[in-house]
């Protein structure tokens, strides 16, 4: 006899994050985790310095201060917003409340891999809905609802995919649910996209009782480190994340970076103005390499190499020249590499390398 977990719990493989070393390598540029090109913003690296002497102190449990600045930022009612460490953590917590062993569910084929990983933590069966050019199919999506469905989770934009649904598709996903199914829309790249049309969720979220939209610090603010995601929902939902979130889940120093980041004069511009130019850059120099790179509205870009072993060896010729990416394996699709949009010298430095090995 031994200690065992649940079941459902072993078929669960760890998430790998991206790599961040090469033996014997002194410079390396990570492009591997989306991180954001800048770093974070000065006055959030200001705030966590300035925090320091205050660490014996329990932070704000109600996170008033974030809550109140996040709601300024973005138009959104602070008592609907509920902050987390990470949005993998709000990912999580509306998982385990909202589904469990019985449940099922149910995420676009090459959706973000943590809705597998804490979907079969919590017991539930994962269903991943084949797409259409690598873009979640609504119809695809709705098809696969059972009676059993509580959890519908789409990324959007994707990662890694970086595809984009137009909101009309996303409300007809929602039109197409039942009532007693909540639709989580993951929207950790809502500030990279450019399109006019596009709504991070706040105008489902308030339209319905049942959908949720998580952001992140971790991408466009460039505070991956400091763990600090949101979720805006519905009165019923932030009542129960209330109930099973940690009292504490948010530590001090990420809440007073997160309220500084914020503040940050043109900071979100900058970073948009950087990405569209550099993503732009980098699609059209692979593209003439011959390589097939995805249309993306994230800061990265899904390079197709057309087979496994082609992307493993360009993936080698990256690393010898210091540069990491993600191998998109366990996302079920070998032939590609993620490649996270960097500053102009990473970008060029990615440029060149790829187009070195293209023509070798
Ligand atoms: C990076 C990422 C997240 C996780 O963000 P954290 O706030 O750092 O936990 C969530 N969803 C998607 C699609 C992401 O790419």
């Amino acid at each position: 006899m031994t200690v065992m977990p649940r079941p459902s719990i072993l078929s669960v493989e760890p998430y790998v994050g991206g790599e961040s070393k090469i033996p014997g390598v002194n410079r390396i540029v990570k492009l591997s985790s989306n991180e954001g090109a800048f770093g974070p913003p000065p006055g959030a690296i200001e705030a966590i310095r300035a925090m320091a002497p205050e660490a014996h102190r329990y932070p704000d449990g109600s996170a008033t201060a974030l809550r109140e600045a996040i709601g300024a930022r973005f138009g959104l009612d602070p008592a609907r917003i509920v902050v987390g460490n990470g949005s993998d953590e709000l990912l999580a917590l509306l998982i385990l409340a909202y589904g469990g062993e019985g449940t099922e569910l149910v995420m676009s084929a090459h959706g973000f891999l943590m809705y597998d990983i804490t979907g079969r933590w919590a017991g539930c069966r994962v269903i991943k809905v084949p797409e259409r050019n690598l873009t979640a199919d609504v119809d695809g999506l709705l098809a696969a609802v059972g009676p059993r469905t509580r959890l519908v989770f789409l990324a959007n934009p994707n990662n890694p995919t970086g595809s984009i649904l137009p909101q009309a598709e996303v409300e007809r996903l929602r039109a197409g649910l039942r009532e007693d199914i909540l639709l989580v829309l993951d929207a950790a790249y809502a500030e990279y996209v450019t399109r006019p049309d596009y709504d991070a969720g706040a105008k489902l979220v308030d339209a319905t009782g049942n959908t949720v939209m998580t952001r992140t610090f971790s991408k466009i603010f460039g505070m991956g480190g400091m763990r600090l995601g949101w979720a805006y929902a519905p009165a019923p939902v932030v009542d129960i994340l209330g109930r099973v979130r940690g009292p504490f889940n948010v530590n001090a120093a990420a809440m007073a970076a997160g309220v500084a980041a914020l503040a940050e004069p043109g900071w979100i511009e900058k970073s948009v103005a950087h990405n569209t130019a550099w993503r732009g850059k980098v699609s059209e120099a692979l593209s003439a390499a011959g390589i097939r790179v995805w249309p993306s509205e994230g800061n990265f870009v899904l390079a197709d190499f057309g087979t496994a072993e082609k992307a493993r060896a360009a993936d080698a010729a990256l690393r010898a020249r210091g540069l990491i990416v993600r191998a998109m394996g366990g996302y079920g699709l070998p032939q590609a590499l993620r490649i996270t949009i960097g500053t102009a010298e990473e970008c060029t430095m990615v440029i060149e390398a790829l187009s070195a090995f293209m023509h070798g």
